[in-house]
Protein backbone atom coordinates (compact mmCIF):
# COMPACT_ATOMS: atom_id res chain seq x y z
CA UNK A 1 0.00 0.00 0.00
CA UNK A 2 3.05 2.26 0.22
CA UNK A 3 2.06 5.40 -1.47
CA UNK A 4 -1.43 4.45 -2.22
CA UNK A 5 -4.44 6.15 -0.91
CA UNK A 6 -6.44 2.94 1.00
CA UNK A 7 -9.93 2.47 0.64
CA UNK A 8 -11.46 0.43 3.70
CA UNK A 9 -14.66 -1.55 2.71
CA UNK A 10 -15.72 -3.05 5.62
CA UNK A 11 -18.73 -5.02 6.04
CA UNK A 12 -20.93 -3.64 9.00
CA UNK A 13 -21.59 -6.59 11.99
CA UNK A 14 -21.98 -4.14 14.77
CA UNK A 15 -20.96 -0.21 15.95
CA UNK A 16 -18.26 -1.89 18.78
CA UNK A 17 -16.77 -4.17 15.94
CA UNK A 18 -17.08 -2.15 13.06
CA UNK A 19 -15.93 1.38 14.29
CA UNK A 20 -11.85 -0.21 14.69
CA UNK A 21 -11.87 0.87 10.56
CA UNK A 22 -12.81 4.53 11.33
CA UNK A 23 -11.01 4.69 14.25
CA UNK A 24 -7.53 3.10 13.36
CA UNK A 25 -7.62 2.72 9.59
CA UNK A 26 -5.30 5.94 8.82
CA UNK A 27 -2.64 5.09 11.48
CA UNK A 28 -2.66 1.61 10.56
CA UNK A 29 -2.52 2.36 6.62
CA UNK A 30 0.50 4.98 7.62
CA UNK A 31 2.46 2.74 9.37
CA UNK A 32 2.88 0.62 5.75
CA UNK A 33 3.29 4.05 3.91
CA UNK A 34 -0.04 4.68 2.65
CA UNK A 35 -0.77 8.74 1.77
CA UNK A 36 -4.63 8.75 2.66
CA UNK A 37 -7.44 6.66 3.90
CA UNK A 38 -10.74 6.55 2.42
CA UNK A 39 -13.64 4.16 5.31
CA UNK A 40 -16.79 3.31 4.76
CA UNK A 41 -19.10 4.48 6.80
CA UNK A 42 -19.78 2.80 10.27
CA UNK A 43 -23.75 2.47 9.70
CA UNK A 44 -25.80 -0.73 8.48
CA UNK A 45 -28.09 1.17 6.07
CA UNK A 46 -27.45 4.46 3.84
CA UNK A 47 -29.30 6.57 1.48
CA UNK A 48 -26.01 8.05 0.32
CA UNK A 49 -25.14 9.78 3.74
CA UNK A 50 -20.96 9.48 4.71
CA UNK A 51 -21.10 9.30 8.42
CA UNK A 52 -18.33 11.03 10.61
CA UNK A 53 -16.76 10.58 13.88
CA UNK A 54 -13.85 10.05 16.31
CA UNK A 55 -10.18 8.68 14.68
CA UNK A 56 -7.08 8.42 16.28
CA UNK A 57 -3.65 9.34 15.38
CA UNK A 58 -0.67 7.80 16.36
CA UNK A 59 2.31 9.49 17.41
CA UNK A 60 4.84 7.38 16.16
CA UNK A 61 3.81 7.37 12.12
CA UNK A 62 2.79 9.96 9.96
CA UNK A 63 -0.56 11.54 10.05
CA UNK A 64 -2.42 11.10 6.82
CA UNK A 65 -5.43 12.33 5.77
CA UNK A 66 -8.25 10.12 6.18
CA UNK A 67 -11.77 10.32 5.48
CA UNK A 68 -15.26 8.45 5.19
CA UNK A 69 -17.25 7.82 2.49
CA UNK A 70 -20.69 6.25 1.67
CA UNK A 71 -21.37 2.43 1.79
CA UNK A 72 -22.75 3.45 -1.57
CA UNK A 73 -19.25 4.61 -3.10
CA UNK A 74 -17.34 1.98 -1.30
CA UNK A 75 -19.38 -0.82 -3.10
CA UNK A 76 -18.80 0.97 -6.31
CA UNK A 77 -14.97 1.11 -5.81
CA UNK A 78 -15.01 -2.15 -5.39
CA UNK A 79 -16.62 -3.16 -8.11
CA UNK A 80 -14.50 -1.17 -10.47
CA UNK A 81 -11.61 -2.73 -8.65
CA UNK A 82 -12.50 -6.55 -9.48
CA UNK A 83 -13.21 -5.74 -13.07
CA UNK A 84 -9.24 -4.34 -12.59
CA UNK A 85 -10.39 -0.75 -13.88
CA UNK A 86 -7.43 1.48 -12.32
CA UNK A 87 -8.68 3.92 -10.07
CA UNK A 88 -7.41 7.25 -9.54
CA UNK A 89 -8.95 8.68 -6.50
CA UNK A 90 -8.78 13.16 -6.16
CA UNK A 91 -9.16 13.84 -2.59
CA UNK A 92 -9.94 17.35 -1.68
CA UNK A 93 -10.52 17.95 2.19
CA UNK A 94 -11.57 21.08 4.10
CA UNK A 95 -11.59 19.92 7.25
CA UNK A 96 -9.51 21.24 10.15
CA UNK A 97 -8.27 21.00 13.43
CA UNK A 98 -9.27 24.68 15.41
CA UNK A 99 -7.42 25.03 18.35
CA UNK A 100 -8.96 24.10 21.74
CA UNK A 101 -11.33 26.59 23.64
CA UNK A 102 -13.57 26.73 27.12
CA UNK A 103 -16.92 24.94 26.84
CA UNK A 104 -18.76 23.72 29.66
CA UNK A 105 -20.86 20.94 31.27
CA UNK A 106 -24.06 21.65 32.27
CA UNK A 107 -25.35 21.16 35.65
CA UNK A 108 -28.65 21.42 37.47
CA UNK A 109 -29.86 19.51 40.17
CA UNK A 110 -32.82 19.19 42.76
CA UNK A 111 -31.53 18.78 46.49
CA UNK A 112 -32.44 15.13 48.76
CA UNK A 113 -34.58 16.21 51.52
CA UNK A 114 -32.50 13.66 53.63
CA UNK A 115 -28.74 12.53 52.01
CA UNK A 116 -28.65 15.31 50.08
CA UNK A 117 -24.60 14.44 49.65
CA UNK A 118 -25.76 11.03 48.08
CA UNK A 119 -26.44 11.55 44.43
CA UNK A 120 -28.52 9.23 41.49
CA UNK A 121 -26.77 11.52 38.38
CA UNK A 122 -28.95 11.50 34.81
CA UNK A 123 -26.92 12.34 32.15
CA UNK A 124 -26.49 13.33 28.02
CA UNK A 125 -23.86 14.98 26.02
CA UNK A 126 -24.88 18.20 24.77
CA UNK A 127 -22.50 18.41 21.71
CA UNK A 128 -23.00 17.15 18.12
CA UNK A 129 -20.78 16.36 15.04
CA UNK A 130 -21.24 19.22 12.70
CA UNK A 131 -23.11 17.30 10.35
CA UNK A 132 -27.11 17.35 10.85
CA UNK A 133 -28.41 18.92 14.39
CA UNK A 134 -27.00 16.04 16.80
CA UNK A 135 -31.10 15.85 17.32
CA UNK A 136 -30.58 12.28 18.01
CA UNK A 137 -27.35 11.70 19.29
CA UNK A 138 -27.15 13.04 22.11
CA UNK A 139 -30.16 16.23 22.12
CA UNK A 140 -32.74 13.13 23.27
CA UNK A 141 -30.68 11.92 26.00
CA UNK A 142 -29.75 15.94 27.33
CA UNK A 143 -33.27 16.45 26.51
CA UNK A 144 -34.75 13.88 29.00
CA UNK A 145 -32.32 14.39 31.84
CA UNK A 146 -32.77 17.85 31.87
CA UNK A 147 -36.71 16.99 31.40
CA UNK A 148 -36.43 14.64 34.79
CA UNK A 149 -35.86 17.51 36.73
CA UNK A 150 -38.02 19.94 35.18
CA UNK A 151 -40.94 17.34 35.87
CA UNK A 152 -40.06 16.19 39.62
CA UNK A 153 -39.88 19.87 40.06
CA UNK A 154 -43.53 20.40 38.41
CA UNK A 155 -44.75 17.91 40.29
CA UNK A 156 -43.00 18.67 43.11
CA UNK A 157 -41.71 15.51 44.06
CA UNK A 158 -38.87 15.21 46.29
CA UNK A 159 -36.60 12.24 47.08
CA UNK A 160 -34.14 11.12 50.16
CA UNK A 161 -30.90 11.44 47.62
CA UNK A 162 -30.20 14.08 45.45
CA UNK A 163 -30.92 13.83 41.66
CA UNK A 164 -28.09 15.85 39.36
CA UNK A 165 -28.51 16.27 35.57
CA UNK A 166 -25.52 16.61 33.84
CA UNK A 167 -24.97 17.39 30.22
CA UNK A 168 -21.72 16.68 29.07
CA UNK A 169 -19.66 18.79 26.81
CA UNK A 170 -17.43 17.43 24.37
CA UNK A 171 -18.11 13.71 24.73
CA UNK A 172 -17.65 13.27 20.51
CA UNK A 173 -13.97 14.57 20.76
CA UNK A 174 -12.92 11.84 23.58
CA UNK A 175 -15.36 12.44 26.95
CA UNK A 176 -13.22 15.47 27.40
CA UNK A 177 -16.24 17.26 29.87
CA UNK A 178 -16.79 13.51 31.64
CA UNK A 179 -13.04 13.08 32.53
CA UNK A 180 -12.99 17.01 33.64
CA UNK A 181 -15.46 16.16 36.24
CA UNK A 182 -14.13 13.01 37.15
CA UNK A 183 -10.94 14.73 38.04
CA UNK A 184 -11.89 18.08 39.63
CA UNK A 185 -14.86 15.90 41.66
CA UNK A 186 -12.70 12.90 42.65
CA UNK A 187 -14.61 13.26 46.47
CA UNK A 188 -17.91 12.77 44.81
CA UNK A 189 -17.26 9.26 43.73
CA UNK A 190 -17.94 7.75 46.87
CA UNK A 191 -21.55 9.38 46.87
CA UNK A 192 -22.88 8.78 43.83
CA UNK A 193 -25.47 5.38 44.07
CA UNK A 194 -26.42 5.47 40.41
CA UNK A 195 -24.81 6.91 37.54
CA UNK A 196 -27.49 6.96 34.17
CA UNK A 197 -26.67 8.00 30.62
CA UNK A 198 -28.69 8.42 27.77
CA UNK A 199 -27.00 8.52 24.75
CA UNK A 200 -28.07 5.27 22.34
CA UNK A 201 -31.30 6.78 21.07
CA UNK A 202 -34.48 8.23 21.99
CA UNK A 203 -37.21 5.41 20.08
CA UNK A 204 -39.76 3.61 21.67
CA UNK A 205 -38.36 2.34 25.81
CA UNK A 206 -38.26 -0.33 26.43
CA UNK A 207 -36.73 -0.89 30.13
CA UNK A 208 -33.24 -0.11 31.21
CA UNK A 209 -29.70 -1.64 30.75
CA UNK A 210 -27.83 -1.86 33.49
CA UNK A 211 -24.29 -2.53 34.74
CA UNK A 212 -23.94 -3.88 38.66
CA UNK A 213 -23.83 -6.22 40.98
CA UNK A 214 -26.60 -9.54 40.83
CA UNK A 215 -28.32 -7.83 44.27
CA UNK A 216 -28.17 -3.91 42.76
CA UNK A 217 -30.09 -5.79 39.30
CA UNK A 218 -32.35 -7.20 41.76
CA UNK A 219 -33.27 -3.74 43.37
CA UNK A 220 -33.33 -1.89 39.66
CA UNK A 221 -35.46 -4.73 37.91
CA UNK A 222 -38.24 -3.83 41.00
CA UNK A 223 -37.74 -0.43 39.58
CA UNK A 224 -38.10 -1.15 36.35
CA UNK A 225 -41.80 -3.11 37.09
CA UNK A 226 -43.19 -0.02 37.81
CA UNK A 227 -43.17 0.48 34.41
CA UNK A 228 -45.73 -1.69 33.33
CA UNK A 229 -48.08 1.08 32.17
CA UNK A 230 -45.83 1.88 28.80
CA UNK A 231 -44.51 -1.64 28.46
CA UNK A 232 -41.37 -0.81 29.43
CA UNK A 233 -40.12 -3.25 32.17
CA UNK A 234 -37.17 -5.01 30.73
CA UNK A 235 -33.88 -5.24 32.24
CA UNK A 236 -30.90 -6.32 30.69
CA UNK A 237 -27.55 -6.45 32.34
CA UNK A 238 -24.33 -5.44 30.34
CA UNK A 239 -20.88 -4.36 31.81
CA UNK A 240 -20.72 -2.06 28.69
CA UNK A 241 -23.13 1.15 30.11
CA UNK A 242 -23.22 4.72 28.97
CA UNK A 243 -20.33 6.49 26.85
CA UNK A 244 -19.28 9.57 29.48
CA UNK A 245 -20.15 7.59 32.37
CA UNK A 246 -17.79 4.97 31.27
CA UNK A 247 -15.20 7.20 33.07
CA UNK A 248 -16.30 5.59 36.14
CA UNK A 249 -16.74 1.95 34.79
CA UNK A 250 -13.50 0.90 37.79
CA UNK A 251 -15.33 2.97 40.88
CA UNK A 252 -17.74 -0.01 41.26
CA UNK A 253 -20.93 2.86 40.62
CA UNK A 254 -23.91 0.82 39.61
CA UNK A 255 -24.71 2.09 35.70
CA UNK A 256 -27.60 2.59 33.75
CA UNK A 257 -28.55 3.32 30.01
CA UNK A 258 -31.90 3.91 28.55
CA UNK A 259 -33.11 0.56 26.77
CA UNK A 260 -34.55 1.39 23.68
CA UNK A 261 -36.13 0.11 19.94
CA UNK A 262 -32.66 1.58 18.96
CA UNK A 263 -32.26 -0.55 15.77
CA UNK A 264 -32.12 2.16 13.33
CA UNK A 265 -29.93 4.25 15.39
CA UNK A 266 -26.82 3.86 13.57
CA UNK A 267 -28.76 4.15 9.93
CA UNK A 268 -28.61 8.36 11.61
CA UNK A 269 -25.87 8.75 13.98
CA UNK A 270 -23.14 11.01 12.98
CA UNK A 271 -24.83 11.74 10.12
CA UNK A 272 -26.64 14.88 8.14
CA UNK A 273 -29.94 12.43 8.30
CA UNK A 274 -29.67 13.40 12.35
CA UNK A 275 -32.52 15.61 12.54
CA UNK A 276 -35.61 16.41 14.68
CA UNK A 277 -37.09 14.42 11.97
CA UNK A 278 -35.61 11.12 13.89
CA UNK A 279 -37.51 12.27 17.15
CA UNK A 280 -40.69 10.83 17.75
CA UNK A 281 -42.48 13.15 20.62
CA UNK A 282 -44.66 10.40 21.97
CA UNK A 283 -41.55 8.05 22.47
CA UNK A 284 -39.82 10.86 23.43
CA UNK A 285 -42.65 11.48 26.58
CA UNK A 286 -42.35 8.02 27.05
CA UNK A 287 -38.27 8.04 27.54
CA UNK A 288 -38.98 10.83 29.61
CA UNK A 289 -41.81 9.04 31.86
CA UNK A 290 -38.90 5.93 32.26
CA UNK A 291 -35.55 8.41 32.79
CA UNK A 292 -37.47 10.18 35.36
CA UNK A 293 -39.22 7.38 37.51
CA UNK A 294 -36.10 5.42 37.24
CA UNK A 295 -33.98 8.45 39.05
CA UNK A 296 -36.81 9.54 41.18
CA UNK A 297 -37.27 5.61 42.56
CA UNK A 298 -33.36 5.07 42.87
CA UNK A 299 -32.83 8.23 44.86
CA UNK A 300 -35.92 8.12 47.09
CA UNK A 301 -34.70 4.00 47.99
CA UNK A 302 -34.91 3.29 51.57
CA UNK A 303 -31.66 1.47 51.06
CA UNK A 304 -28.64 2.75 49.17
CA UNK A 305 -27.76 0.54 45.77
CA UNK A 306 -25.39 -2.19 45.99
CA UNK A 307 -21.61 -1.32 44.90
CA UNK A 308 -19.19 -4.17 43.62
ZN1 LIG B 1 -23.51 10.41 21.60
Amino acid sequence: VSGKIVVFNEDWVSYGETVKYRDYAAANAASYGAVATLVRSVTPFSLNTPHTGWQDYNNSVTKIPTACITPEDAHMLHRMYKRGAKLLINIKMGAQHLSDSVSRNTVAELKGILSPDKVVLVSGHLDSWDVGTGAMDDGGGAFISWGALALLRKLNFKSRRTIRSVLWTAEEIGLVGAFAYAKRHRDENQKFTLLMESDEGTFNPLGIEFGGTDQAACVIQEIVKLLHPINATNLERSDNIGSDIMVWANEGIPRASLLNENGKYFWYHHSDADTMDVEDSENLDKCLAVWTAVAYVAADLSIDIPRK
